[in-house]
């Protein structure tokens, strides 16, 4: 008997025939001896939907009260999927995040988890039920209700998962696992079987489709292993879990392609210090997140700065940039968006040479430019033209044969 904390997406229960499979498939597990905790979200649209409703009402809507209306989409889930399960005869209860025992902080909108006290859970699952609980909501110290930020009833399950001890989370979604690509546009692109919590984080454009980030970080920090799959087959998923030895036999886990991406670079910048953390502490304090950073040697007691931040970010950043241009002096400032971040990943690039020789290898044989590098222990990431993006990728899998 193993203790499982199954979570369910939005699409996974986007119509009742989907929520009555999953309460078939809640009720296998449990036939199969198992102990099972369901976290499911709402309903496929049904957010978005509340959300445009609140700006109707009133377009400076305040962050509590949207957390009051934004949890009523996972309450209608809860409760349906407790009475599908019933329907098939199986003891069910649901629980919302509250009832639940997850405490968070004051952040309405995107508050954290402070603790979990699963006593109500724990009750329920000694009485022999299937303990069915809200994802993406809390309530904070004073009881008000809280929600966790979007895609957030992943992040209730894996902290579900560790709080209860549970042996496995499994994240049933619309996808079969994480791919060596976007299936999109790598057809041959392979399900990965196994991957570490750092290279989940670093495949992030493949990752966060299917999961959030957040909830992965929190995975590595408490040890939760869990699995991703679809709960429309029964193929066996992609489990990700702590890292050990034989997972650095393979060199490159996959080929990851960001187009939310921006470059920007400014020319004459003055060669001295406190110039950097001017710049990039204004881009900090305006929530701006900075991603690759380039600087050039300096010429003449000046150098260019290139750096990459996300391209929905940068209509603001612009205005910070320009106020730092003139700040410190710096001759002038370029910004482009319609650039791609490709990046290869693997642990097993820690103990292999010759990875950025394959990889610039393989764009040089297909034309392409090169705009920026940079590396990390386990990543390597260029800046290509975004129409250049999807054949980089084909050309960087089939270079590290990642293909079937
Ligand atoms: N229903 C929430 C959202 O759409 C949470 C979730 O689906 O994970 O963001
Ligand atoms: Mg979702």
């Amino acid at each position: 008997m193993a203790f499982i904390v199954q979570k369910y997406g939005g699409t996974s229960v986007g119509n009742p025939e989907r929520i009555r499979n999953v309460a078939r498939r809640v009720a296998d597990s449990k036939k199969e001896g198992h102990k099972i905790v369901v976290v499911v979200s709402a309903m496929s649209g049904v957010t978005d939907g509340l959300i445009k409703l609140a700006r109707e009402v009133n377009p400076d809507a305040t962050a509590r009260e949207m957390d009051v209306l934004l949890a009523t989409g996972e309450q209608q889930t809860i409760a349906l999927t407790a009475l599908a399960l019933h329907g098939i005869g199986v003891p069910a209860v649901s629980l919302t995040g509250a009832q639940a025992g997850i405490v968070t902080d004051k952040m309405h909108t995107k508050a954290k988890i402070a603790n979990i006290t699963p006593r109500k859970v724990h009750e329920h699952l000694d009485a022999g039920q299937v303990v069915v609980v809200a994802g993406f909501q809390g309530q904070n110290p004073d009881g008000s209700i809280t929600t966790l930020g979007r895609g957030g009833s992943d992040l209730t399950a894996i902290a579900m998962a560790a709080a209860l001890k549970a042996d496995l989370c499994e994240i049933y979604t619309d996808v079969d696992g994480v791919y060596t690509a976007d299936p999109r546009i790598v057809p041959h692109a392979k399900k990965i079987q196994e991957l570490s919590y750092d290279e989940m984080l670093e495949l992030a454009s493949l990752g966060a489709k299917v999961m959030q980030a957040r909830s992965v970080e929190f995975a590595k920090k408490f040890k939760v292993k869990f699995v991703v799959r679809s709960s429309f087959n029964h193929n066996p998923g992609t489990i990700i879990t702590e890292e050990h030895s034989d997972m650095e036999d393979v060199v490159i886990r996959g080929v990851s392609l960001d187009k939310n991406q921006a470059k920007v670079t400014i020319i004459g910048v003055p060669d001295k210090p406190g110039v950097a953390a001017g710049l990039f502490g204004a881009l900090a304090e305006a929530g701006t997140n900075v991603d690759m950073i380039v600087q050039n040697v300096s010429l003449e007691g000046t150098t260019d700065m290139t750096f990459t931040i996300a391209r929905d970010d940068l209509r603001t950043a612009k205005k910070v940039i320009e106020a730092q241009v003139a700040a410190i002096g710096a001759k002038s400032y370029t910004a482009k968006d319609g650039i791609s971040k490709l990046s290869v990943v693997g642990i097993g690039m820690r103990s292999h040479t010759g990875v950025a020789a394959t990889l610039f290898a393989a764009l040089a044989g297909a034309g392409i430019n090169i705009q920026v590098v940079t590396t990390s222990e386990i990543k390597i990431s260029v800046i290509v033209n975004e129409d250049e993006g999807p054949r980089a990728t084909q050309v960087v899998h089939d270079a590290f044969k990642l293909g079937a």
